[in-house]
Parts: structure tokens; C-alpha cells; sequence
């Protein structure tokens, strides 16, 4: 893991209130996996990082080709 400063979008643009970090499931190639999303507590709008989910699929992808 890394620890990265990402300290970036904490805030949703829309209420300007604090995001919170919710645990969201993806499924992807059968997979099942998990990522802390930033997410509204507001009006629900979930901020993907999109860079966090290709990373996931990434990973996805190289347990499928160690089989
Ligand atoms: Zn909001």
C-alpha cells in the first residue's frame, strides 16, 4: 500500500460537506473486490478515483493470469 497525500477531494463540490470514506464492491472479471470510496453523506455522490479502480482491475487481471 501506499501512502500517498490524497488529501484532494474531501469535499463534495455540490454541499460542501465532509465526504466519508464508504467501502463500495465491484465486481469485475467475476471478481469480487472492494475499494474506499469518498462518497457524499448528502446526496449520495460517490467519488471514483478512477486511477484507484484501474488499479484494482489491474490486480484483477494479473491473479486470473497466475492461474
Ligand atoms: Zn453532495
Amino acid at each position: 500500500m501506499e501512502t500517498e497525500n490524497t488529501a484532494d477531494i474531501l469535499e463534495c463540490c455540490k454541499c460542501h460537506v465532509t465526504l466519508e470514506s464508504r467501502r463500495t464492491d465491484f465486481v469485475y472479471l467475476n471478481y469480487n473486490f472492494h475499494v474506499d470510496v469518498p462518497r457524499c453523506p448528502k446526496c449520495g455522490q460517490v467519488y471514483l478515483p478512477k486511477a484507484l479502480v484501474e488499479g484494482k482491475m489491474a490486480d484483477v487481471e494479473m491473479l486470473l493470469e497466475e492461474k
